[in-house]
């Protein structure tokens, strides 16, 4: 009997560490305590192709001496940690899967921060749509001083060749992959939900990315530490509204960039978890 279900694997994969006050994550924490929190994305097979999600760190500005001054130099005490080997973390994840870059039927980012844009570049030469909230565009390229200062690196994203599709609220941007708006970390920031197979009575995935980086601030309702534009307990909605859609489907949700979610460096950085 030929499958019904839209989405036929999800790997998670850790690209990356950043090692950073946990304050970024759990708002009001001691800003002396620190963590380390891996850098996450997303592969989907979907029934028409395969969809990445979240793309890592640009690995060029932290190895090139000027870049890493320019774009990492002060970077509110945040070390960007890269896999201890020379291979392009995002190249080497498609490449396990038998993946290149011209192999995707798209990509999404949850938002523009250089943890999770860095690996658009890519993307250019390809012409594969790139996902994205028209919010989230509009103040990277227009607002970019600003920008800047929040963590956004302009040279990721400003390439007119990148195939935008902007999207300007929920939308379904892949058989089974809808994506939900869920701004406050960044004015577009966005949130994913995978649905499961129904075949082998599987259940599916909220994945809540910078939404919520810890189990903590969805189990104890913690607001986030970083956000832009709003107050920190309106960091709440989201991560409400993200419990609420798990709870409906009986799906399970996933924080953004909790170490004891995501995929170890023993594990090889990736898991498949459908
Ligand atoms: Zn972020």
């Amino acid at each position: 009997m030929r499958s019904k279900d839209p989405v036929k694997r999800v790997i998670m994969l850790t690209l990356g560490w950043e090692d950073l006050p946990k304050s970024w994550s759990i708002y009001d924490t001691d800003p002396l305590v620190r963590i380390v929190e891996p850098v996450p994305a997303l592969l989907v097979e979907t029934v028409d192709g395969w969809v990445l999600i979240d793309t890592g760190f640009n690995k060029a500005l932290i190895e090139d001496i000027a870049l890493r001054r320019r774009f990492h130099g002060d970077f509110y005490e945040i070390r960007p940690i890269l896999p201890a080997y020379d291979k392009d973390p995002l190249l080497d994840a498609l490449d396990r899967f038998g993946l290149g870059v011209d192999d995707l039927l798209c990509v999404a980012v949850s938002h523009l921060h250089n943890d999770h844009a860095g690996g658009l570049r890519h993307f250019g030469a390809s012409g594969t749509p790139v996902y994205i909230q028209k919010r989230e565009l509009e103040f990277g390229m227009f607002d970019s001083v600003r920008a800047e200062g929040h963590g956004f690196c302009r040279v990721d994203f400003d390439d007119p060749k990148l195939n935008w599709k902007l999207i300007d609220g929920d939308a379904e941007i892949a058989p089974g992959i809808g994506a939900v708006l869920t701004a406050g970390h960044t004015p577009g920031h966005q949130s994913f939900v995978v649905t499961g197979s129904q075949d082998r009575d599987e259940q599916g995935y909220v994945f809540a990315f910078d939404a919520g980086d810890l189990v903590e601030n969805f189990d104890s309702e913690l607001a986030i530490g970083g956000y832009i534009d709003v107050e920190p307990n309106d960091t709440l909605e989201p991560i409400r509204r993200l419990k609420s859609i798990a709870a409906e489907h009986g799906y399970k949700l996933i924080p953004g960039h909790d170490p004891r979610v995501w995929p170890t460096e023993l594990e090889r950085r990736y898991r498949e978890i459908l």
